[in-house]
């Protein structure tokens, strides 16, 4: 970051302060703090402090004149600053508009004793700055991303890591470096809140892996990942903020996901979704990094959500943020697509429609499943017309996964287990398919009770499939 050494001249400055209450936070999760830049001005640098000794957490980012956003950094960076050409990884450099510009602050934890604050704006006129080069990230107009090097079929990769565009230790071309040493295919970078990494990944030629713009939209009720390159205000507390959520990711033609719906309680400010009544989304994080951490939860959730007829992918997702020590690794669970075309779109349109499949690492195991009808093939996302549904067979084949229990479950429970006893095994299960029977889905792993579909802290699961579905034409159930 710029010393203000670095600059020369005497700045604009415009200081805030005060103390911000549990009811201020109760009105609204955001305050606007709003200065007014005269003409000539050509550098921003805003700072803030507060009292972070009572686990207050206030979180910052900014609007320029004409209300667009121009970055957000959540908790990570207590000082940034944006330029014409220059800006600090989380926000986004571009014209310094002279009017009425908007620092917001998040009011992500307010402590029942209040929380004070100061922030001090400066502003530099311009050809009185020298900015340092370090810490900083020049922004250029958006190209085309571009294909990497492998076809179509299952690509590996992870769909939820983060750089320093907000809370990640990583630049975007240190992502890639480690994506390549763990030999993934893919890496979808979904920075908290912000449009910074847009830039990044669009100034990256010819990355050696299929780099996919993402953004988590991270509110103080729940986070949602959205891939594709656009960003969405998070901005968002009541249920009918997120139903408009939905509508606007769709109207551009992308998916939503929402991201590890579990209870960390005090650990991870909105990490769990308040709004579980939501429906209209296209996926479900079901494992969010090591398997241990709750992801039993957003699974039961997911399967819940399957039960009633909806159809939800399932992903898996790192929530990698580098740093030394942590022990979330970078696409631990990997998340396996089966894509026509290997490029954002196409990522897209697989997760949209069920060729995924999850696994714990990038080395597997992976597993696949398959509906063979009258010498028709169903892959999972697919809607086996049950018509057909006298002697479908379920075929469920797993890669690496020997001495792990292989369960294949549907609507109605958990239907058969089986003991996997060599590297690639195959299992076909004949099904009768009734009304009543969604779904047939599989899961790979050690079931302290194979036969229960709940899992909990003494299971763990290796790989898991989307499922097929079966259209609903007759009475009666899934049976065998
Ligand atoms: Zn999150
Ligand atoms: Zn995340």
């Amino acid at each position: 970051m710029t010393e203000p050494g670095a600059t020369v001249g005497e700045p604009l400055t415009w200081v805030f302060q005060g103390v911000l209450t549990p009811r201020d936070k109760q009105e609204d999760d955001y305050k606007y703090l709003r200065f007014n830049l005269p003409p000539g001005y050509g550098l921003i640098e805003v700072s803030y402090e507060y009292s972070r000794d009572s686990r207050s957490v206030l979180d910052i980012g900014m609007l320029d004149p004409e209300g667009s956003f121009r970055g957000w950094s959540g908790s990570d960076k207590p000082r940034f600053s944006i330029s014409a050409s220059k800006a600090t990884p989380g926000y986004v450099a571009g014209e310094i508009k002279p009017g009425p510009w908007t620092i917001i602050l998040g009011l992500a934890r307010i402590p029942a004793g209040g929380c004070s604050y100061r922030v001090v704006v400066k502003a530099w006129r311009h050809g009185e700055y020298l900015i340092g080069e370090h810490c900083f990230e020049e922004s250029v107009a958006p190209q085309a991303a571009r294909k990497p090097a492998v076809s179509k079929g299952w690509i590996k990769g992870d769909l939820h890591v983060h750089s320093h565009h907000s809370d990640g230790k990583h630049s975007i071309r240190e992502l890639v470096d480690k994506a390549l040493e763990q030999g993934l295919d893919y890496i979808a970078v979904t920075d908290h809140s912000t449009n910074s990494q847009f830039y990044e990944i669009m100034r990256i030629r010819d990355p050696p892996v299929l780099l996919i713009p993402g953004v988590e939209v991270t509110t103080y009720h729940g986070h949602l990942n959205v891939w594709g390159g656009s960003w969405f205000d998070f901005r968002r507390r009541r249920l009918e903020d997120f139903v408009k959520l939905v509508n606007e990711v769709h109207e551009k033609g992308l998916i939503v996901s929402v991201d590890h719906p579990r209870d960390l309680g005090e650990l991870c400010i909105g990490c769990d979704f308040e709004f579980k009544q939501l429906r209209g989304f296209d996926a479900v994080e079901v494992w969010n990094g090591p398997w241990f951490v709750k992801n039993w939860e957003p699974l039961a959730w997911w399967h819940s959500l399957l039960s009633e007829g909806l159809r939800v992918t399932a992903v898996g997702g790192s929530d990698y943020h580098g740093g030394e020590g942590s022990f979330v690794r970078l696409s631990e669970p990997t998340t396996w697509i089966r894509v026509d075309s290997p490029s954002v779109r196409g990522v897209i349109s697989s997760v949209k429609q069920g060729r995924v499949s999850i696994s714990q690492s990038p080395s597997g195991p992976l597993l696949e499943l398959k509906a063979y009808s009258d010498s028709r093939v169903f892959e999972t996302g697919d809607i086996v017309d049950t018509n057909h549904g006298e002697g479908l067979k379920i075929m469920v084949e797993a890669q690496g996964g020997e001495n792990a229990t292989l369960r294949l479950i549907t609507s109605q429970g958990v239907e058969e287990t089986i003991r996997v006893n060599s590297k690639v095994f195959k299992h076909v299960k004949e099904l009768r398919v009734k009304q009543g029977c969604m779904f047939a889905r599989a899961e790979l792993g050690w079931f302290t009770d194979p036969f229960s579909v709940s899992l909990g802290e003494d299971d763990t699961v290796f790989a898991l499939t989307n499922p097929v579905y079966f259209k609903q034409v007759s009475s009666g159930s899934c049976s065998r």
